[in-house]
């Protein structure tokens, strides 16, 4: 038998680790004033972080910085549709923590955005920046609205009187907002030039197009900025499943949604040889244990907005003969249950409760989404021996070349695309090996040790700068 870097032997359940303790239970919940729900993603995210602090000893002043975000903005904001009445929209950005650097973090347009989601995604981004040793801090924002119901014009004058609402609390080196679900290049490129618009017009006009990351090459953006996340998903994999005893050539994978996170983690594996078996998003599901080409699935899925329908297209071979896609339609059920090494969550929060995580059949779920999976699912794939590499590394991509980007636009450089490649590949190596160092130190699960190498850098940050006054 061969042992994991993890000190945790091949095959057996994480059971090894040290046991999870009773949740909620910390002091800092009442002293903070937030009520212990463990049904509430804001309260379950802060929950991991004070198990880890627990851990490594993090000083009680900053558990309760932490536990609270420092900033909460709520905006309201006409807009004019395109049947010339108009419509009022609520958005949010949520600044939780600047103490390592700009509060960083994506914007949401979806129509279930509420605080309380914002606010856990602006912690993790915290947590996120501070794994990756980035001198970001965390944040997060949002409009509620559904942007796949709303025209072009209608979307980019959103995005315009969205950005006019928090540009007083924004800035290139204050708050970096990027894109996230719903939002992409185009809805930065509106944002920055918007922000632009407003700024002192004595100031470097480019300068201020640094107000965003993930903007389009043209104006500013990083190659590779696009594929970031997924292949940050797939720097992590091929890091430590060699020691799980995985190999990622000939290995089986499913995703959970196709959109940007989903289908550049599926294409990336897809040409080092790993077979993607099955796939499910908002409107439907499709399987075929032979192999889906995800590189045909992603431009279906561009011109269709989902997988459903897939298994009824036909393909030109080489040959120019007509083929079938090769996939069967499949429920959830059936996608949870399929036989795969690793499955990669990349849609919404919480969609792993306790009644998929007992479908699961893999070995390891790579969380490319943001708090895919909840503590009692997390709690049921820990028991039945299914790893987990969390969110705040494995999809900590995106950030990554993100500050990349921010770099270059600050230096007035732009790199190339190989040399994005391999600086993310060695970050994102230098973050798995911190939190598996983590791990094995304190005999815990991948999820507390990457906080705890997280939250190593912010309680050293805080000694040395202290608390003002
Ligand atoms: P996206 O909008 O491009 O794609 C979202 C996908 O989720 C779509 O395929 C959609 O069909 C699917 N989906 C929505 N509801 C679903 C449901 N109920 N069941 C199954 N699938 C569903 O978004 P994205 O940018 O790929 O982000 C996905 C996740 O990754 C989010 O959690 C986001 O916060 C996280 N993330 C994104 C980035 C980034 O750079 N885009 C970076 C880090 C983390």
């Amino acid at each position: 038998m061969t042992t994991a870097p993890s000190g945790k032997t091949k095959g057996k359940s994480n059971s090894t680790a040290a046991p999870k303790r009773e949740v909620m239970r910390s002091p800092v919940f009442a002293e903070v004033g937030l009520p212990p729900d463990p049904d509430n993603l804001y309260t379950q995210t802060v929950d991991t972080m004070l198990q880890a602090a627990e851990c490594l000893g993090v000083p009680h002043e900053v558990q309760i910085i932490l536990a609270q975000p420092k900033n909460e903005i709520m905006v309201h904001f006409p807009v004019r549709m395109d049947d010339g009445e108009y419509k009022l929209f609520k958005g949010y950005r949520v600044q939780h923590n600047n103490a390592l650097g700009p509060y960083k973090g994506g914007l949401r347009f979806h129509p279930d955005v509420h605080l309380d989601d914002v606010k856990s995604l602006a912690f993790l981004m915290t947590m996120k920046c501070a794994l990756m040793r980035l001198p970001f801090g965390g944040g997060k924002g949002g409009v509620k609205c559904d942007p796949y119901g709303l025209t072009k014009g209608e979307l980019m004058r959103v995005t315009r009187r969205f950005c006019a609402a928090i540009s007083h609390a924004i800035g290139p080196d204050y708050d970096i907002p990027a894109p996230d679900v719903g939002t992409n290049a185009q809805v930065m490129a509106w944002f920055a030039d918007t922000y632009e618009s407003l700024t002192d017009s004595n100031r470097s006009s480019w300068d201020a197009l640094r107000v965003v990351t993930g903007k389009p090459v043209e104006v500013g953006g990083s190659l590779g900025r696009e594929k970031a996340t997924g292949q940050g998903v797939v720097d992590v994999c091929t890091e430590i499943l060699p020691s799980l005893g995985i190999n990622v050539k000939g290995m089986k994978f499913s995703i959970i949604g196709y959109g940007n996170v989903g289908s550049w983690t599926a294409r990336i594996f897809h040409d080092l040889g790993a077979k993607l078996v099955a796939v499910i998003d908002h409107k439907g599901g499709i399987r075929n244990d032979g192999g889906i080409d995800a590189h045909n699935l992603a431009e279906y899925v561009g011109k269709n907005g989902s997988v459903d329908g897939y298994e009824k297209t036909s393909t030109l071979t080489g040959a120019g003969k007509k083929t079938t896609a090769g996939a069967t339609k499949i429920s959830a059920s059936e996608f949870y249950q399929t036989p795969v090494d690793v499955l990669v969550p990349a849609a919404l929060e919480q969609m792993i409760k306790p009644e998929q995580a007992k479908l699961i059949n893999a070995k390891v779920i790579a969380e490319g989404a943001n708090a895919p999976t909840t503590p009692a699912g997390d709690r049921v794939l820990s028991e039945r021996g299914i790893e987990v590499f969390p969110a705040i590394l494995a999809n900590a991509g995106g950030v990554t070349v993100s500050y990349f980007e921010w770099v270059q636009n600050k230096t007035c450089t732009s790199w190339s695309a190989e040399r994005v490649d391999k600086e993310l590949k060695h970050m994102m190596a230098q973050a798995a090996q911190r939190t598996l160092a983590a791990r094995k130190r304190f005999n815990t699960d991948m999820r507390t040790a990457a906080y705890v190498a997280a939250l190593e850098q912010i309680a050293k940050v805080y000694a040395v700068r202290g608390i003002f006054p």
